[in-house]
This record gives C-alpha cells, structure tokens and sequence, in this order.
C-alpha cells in the first residue's frame, strides 16, 4: 500500500489511532508489531470494532477483503501519510518548540484561539515523530488552524517534525537545560531547536519571538517576516502583573489574571496574547480565554487541600524549570516545604546540576527541603532525602508536612504525584 493508494481512506476516516483499545467505526488502526502483543489480534480486533482500514506491518497479516493492509513500516507509513495531509491542507499551521513550556503554551494558544476558530490542536503531550504526524492526520475540513507542539531530545528531531507539521508559524518558548544528554550539551539544545527557525527562515514563514530572550533574538535578528512581543518597541507589549500566587498581562485597558503560578509562565502566556492579537481577537476575547483556562495537567497548577496550598508541577524537571518553580515558590506567603525529586536525562552534567539546585532550595526561606531520588541523595545533605516516592509516603504516614505551602516538582518517572494522598 502507499500513501496517495490509501488518502481516501484518512479523507473518509471519524480519526486516527495506535491503539486497538480506542477504535470505533470509521476510525483508521496504525497497527505496531512490538514484541509483546499480537498485531494480529489487534488488527482483527480493530476490524470487529468497525474501523474502515488497519495498517500492519506484517505481510501475513494482510486481508484487503478487510481493509488490512500491508506496510514494510507502519511509523514511515504515519509520516508519509502526514506530510501528503499537510501538502493538502490550505488552513494556518502554528508550530512550537522550546525546553520548557510547550505543552503549556500550546493549550494557551489553543484556548484563545478557539474564541474566534475551530482550532485543532496537540492532544497532551503527543509531540514527538508518532504524535507529529497523528495531530497531522487529525486535521479535518472543518479546522481553521493547527497548533502543534513539537517535542525533541536529539538533533535533527525537530527538522523531521517540521517536514511534516511544515509550520507556517513558528515559536520556540525558550532554550534551557533540558535534555542534554541527549543533544550534548546547552548549545547542543540551542542548535537543536533551532531546526524550527531554520525551517521558517528557509520557507519563508513567520517567526513569532520573545524579544525579551537574547538569544531567540539573536537567533532571528534580520529576518523577516517576525511578529515579536515583549520590549517596548516590539509589535505587541504587555506589562506583567500578579494577583496572590499568579500571573497574568496588561495591554491596553485590558488586564488579564490567569489561573497559572510561576513567573515564567509570563512568557507562555505573551505568546499567546501575540498570537490571538495577530489573528484579529478582541483583548476581551483573550482576556475571557486566558482566565478560563484551567492547567489541570500538572503544570504550574496551583491546589488547596486541606487548608494547604499545593503546587503540583510533577509532569516533568528539568534544572531550568525547577530553578524557575523554586523561585516562584519562593515568594509564596506563609510557612513552605518543597518536595523534589531527580530531574533525568541529565548526562554527565547530572551531579552538578543537582547539586546546584539543591544549594539553591537550602538556601531559600523553606521549613523543610526534602529529595526524592538517588541524583539527589548523592547531591549532598538535605533535611531529608528519600530514594524513591514510596519510601516518602510511608515517611508522610507518620509525619504529616505542616506547612501552609508545598512544591511538589520532579521528572515524570518519580512519581511525585503519588504523595498527594499523603499530604
Ligand atoms: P515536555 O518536554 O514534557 O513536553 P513542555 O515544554 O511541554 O514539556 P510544559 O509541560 O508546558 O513544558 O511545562 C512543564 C514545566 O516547565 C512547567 O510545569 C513549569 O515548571 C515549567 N515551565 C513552563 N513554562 C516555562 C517557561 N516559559 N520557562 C521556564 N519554565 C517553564
Ligand atoms: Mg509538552
């Protein structure tokens, strides 16, 4: 089978999916042999459920009478697929990159974009060579905009992505220590997420730039066509301001109070403003967008239980962020206890950077300092440190935190979230 043979069958399709469990009628099965399940079965399975074709990777699977066909590579078949849906699409492509932020920033966008669009956009966090092209492919007549996060850890990842979302728009929400094992170092990620700009830059496209960031500055000085945001003689200005725990912009008469703590998220969320105002929306508009958008994803969000105010920010670490969530914590009022855990795919820089950050929480105004996490326990002395996030919650069953602030924060693989039953 080869993609332009099998376009009818996306045109037609309810949605796309890898996963047998959610097949409906209509939908479209990209079947994965992996070695711990049986395509077979799967693909039968898809088929009783209705779905209107399954792509499978292995030839003794096929069945045209059923509308299974053969693929040497479902994943290569995914990506062609995208990119022939995208050549199509006639519709504003909006692509985002950066360490930190995305995923945030996306759902912004996406908020205040749908008070005027039928927008689609990236479901989670499904940003990477599978998600790229599924949000692709989920593109329907009936959108008006994509907006689509583009995730990496490697070089060269975000210049494939790009030749299948092929943005029109591009932003990248900042350059930082994450994943630098893998892209070699901070100017290894700097190089690497730039593959956006130079994607736009080659095709002419539009740059959306932070021109409070020196080095996406840098990275986009001279180049035309660039919507910019944030100093006074960029195309849109916003004052940041902050009501108790979060924060929010002004523009014109126009303030904006989100539901968002950490001062870094001022940037998220001028990007978004820029882009809602690029794309004709009243600040009212914005304003009702922002408000309501409700991170319930466990990024900056902010939770009172039991009279304690939790900030939960477990989805993942990095030392630029949990530099960023300790600062903000900082500055809550009242008695605080952070709680943090190992910040992976550190490389060799891992013990430094723990230990750096380490220094910098015993040297803030916390009650306690505790570590989950072996880079942690190895980093130096905190008040307490555990080596995993069950060793903690039997810790917390007998010896409840009493502080009026907690920071939970840490790389997905930790776990943290699991203490919130505890606290
Ligand atoms: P991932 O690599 O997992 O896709 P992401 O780039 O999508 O991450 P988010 O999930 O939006 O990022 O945010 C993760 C955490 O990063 C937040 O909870 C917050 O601590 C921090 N963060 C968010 N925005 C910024 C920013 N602009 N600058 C620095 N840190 C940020
Ligand atoms: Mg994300």
């Amino acid at each position: 089978m080869n993609p332009e043979l099998f376009y009818p069958y996306l045109q037609q399709c309810t949605k796309v999916s890898i996963d047998s469990r959610t097949i409906a009628p209509g939908d479209i099965f990209f079947a994965f042999s992996g070695e711990n399940f049986n395509a077979a079965e799967l693909a039968g399975d898809a088929t009783d459920k209705g779905a209107l074709a399954v792509i499978v990777e292995r030839k003794e699977f096929e069945d045209s009478t059923k509308n299974i066909f053969y693929v040497p590579s479902t994943l290569q078949f995914m990506q062609d697929l995208a990119r022939l849906h995208r050549d199509n699409l006639k519709i504003p492509v909006i692509g985002l990159t950066g360490s930190n932020g995305k995923t945030t920033t996306k759902e912004l966008i996406a908020a205040v974009l749908s008070k005027r669009f039928n927008v689609l956009y990236t479901h989670g966090n499904l940003n990477n060579h599978i998600g790229v092209p599924l949000t692709i492919m989920s593109v329907k007549p009936e959108h008006e905009i994509a907006v689509i996060e583009m995730g990496a850890n490697h070089q060269k990842e975000i210049e494939f992505l790009c030749s299948i979302a092929q943005p029109d728009y591009g932003y990248i929400t900042n350059f930082g220590k994450a994943h630098l094992e893998g892209f070699g170092g901070f100017e290894g990620v700097i190089a690497g997420k730039s593959e956006l700009y130079t994607y736009l830059k080659e095709n002419k496209r539009t740059i959306i730039v932070n021109g409070e960031d020196p080095l996406q500055v840098q990275k986009t000085t001279g180049y035309e066509p660039v919507v910019s945001f944030g100093t006074e003689d960029a195309d849109y200005h916003f004052a940041s301001i902050n009501k108790g725990n979060f924060v929010g912009l002004s523009f014109g008469n126009t303030e904006v109070i989100s539901q968002l703590t950490g001062a870094f998220n001022f940037s998220n969320l001028s990007a978004a403003t820029t882009l809602g105002l690029h794309f004709g929306l009243q600040p009212q508009e914005i304003k009702e967008a922002i408000e309501g958008y409700q991170p319930t994803n466990m990024r900056s969000q902010v939770m009172v239980k039991n009279g304690i105010t939790l900030v939960l920010d477990t989805y993942n670490a990095n030392p630029s962020s949990m530099a960023g969530s300790l600062q903000n914590f900082n500055t809550f009022k009242g008695s605080k206890t952070v709680i943090i855990g190992d910040m992976r795919e550190l490389g060799p820089e891992s013990l430094a950077e723990h230990t750096a950050i380490l220094k910098m929480a015993l040297d803030m105004d916390f009650d306690q300092t505790i570590t989950v996490g072996d880079q942690f326990e190895a980093a130096g002395r905190s008040s307490l440190s555990f080596t995993t996030t069950a060793e903690l919650t039997d810790y917390l069953k007998e010896n409840p935190v009493t502080s009026k602030n907690i920071l939970l924060k840490a790389s997905r693989g930790i776990g943290l979230e699991k203490v919130l039953e505890y606290l």
